[in-house]
């Protein structure tokens, strides 16, 4: 059933792409694996899925250590895409290779500095809070460009892009406004830089938005429920 559930994803995704003429391989379907157990993951992974999402650093620590054990070198990508507590910077920077959800400054220096202890470079998405009622968390996107500026100056992390969550509405449509938000954020972003290296990545769009986010230019998706239910 997952491995159905995920080629009708991947068809939808398509569908979407061809809508507005983007290519099915700009968009990473990140399958999320919160309080999905091993055995989900495992099929997951058999049918093609290569970026896991979770949304706690404990729970994704266990996974991340039983798969390397079951696996060996097999290279999966890791995603946090829950809010992070600064206590949980330690451990969130030696598993994961993109964190979504930095939604403060405080954060960010958090994640710099545990990342310097480890020789790392951490990719970083700032989540943003573009609506109200979606999550208590994120940067408001008044807020970003000051704190994006910031966040740029430090060593050990690299912002890579932003990441948002829609509120919950009866249909996807009425999602968009907030996933347009994000994207002309992005590029006003872009507009602004310094340096060569644009920020490329917009992590948007869930089982009951992913499309209309696609439309609106996500080039991440993150889905759990279309996957496992
Ligand atoms: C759970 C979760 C998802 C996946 O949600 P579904 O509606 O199950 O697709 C995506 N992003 C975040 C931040 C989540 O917590």
């Amino acid at each position: 059933m997952i491995e159905q559930n995920i080629v009708r994803i991947k068809q939808r995704i398509s569908i979407a792409c061809s809508k507005i003429g983007r290519k099915p391989e700009e968009i990473k379907l990140i399958a999320v694996t919160k309080n999905r157990s091993l055995e989900e993951i495992e099929e997951v992974i058999r049918a093609g899925i290569t970026d896991l999402g979770e949304n706690k650093v404990q729970e994704a620590f266990l996974k991340f250590d039983a798969q390397r054990a079951a696996q060996g070198a097999q290279r999966l990508k890791w995603h946090m895409v829950g809010h992070l507590q600064t206590n949980k910077a330690k451990d969130a920077v030696r598993i994961f290779d993109l964190i979504h959800s930095v939604d403060s400054l405080h954060l960010a220096q958090e994640i710099d500095k545990q990342a310097a202890k480890i020789n790392k470079i951490q990719d970083i998405l700032l989540e943003i809070k573009t609506s109200p009622e979606a999550t208590k968390f994120g940067i408001l996107p008044e807020e970003a460009i000051a704190i994006f500026k910031e966040a740029a100056q430090l060593n050990n992390i690299k912002v890579r892009g932003l990441m948002t969550i829609a509120p919950l509405v009866d249909c996807p449509e009425k999602a968009r406004p907030y996933f347009k938000v994000l994207r002309e954020l992005l590029s006003e972003l872009n507009a602004g830089r310094q340096t060569q290296d644009a920020q490329r990545i917009l992590s948007m769009g869930m089982t009951d938005d992913f499309e209309v986010a696609i439309e609106e230019g996500a080039t991440m998706v993150r889905i759990g429920r279309a996957i496992f239910d």
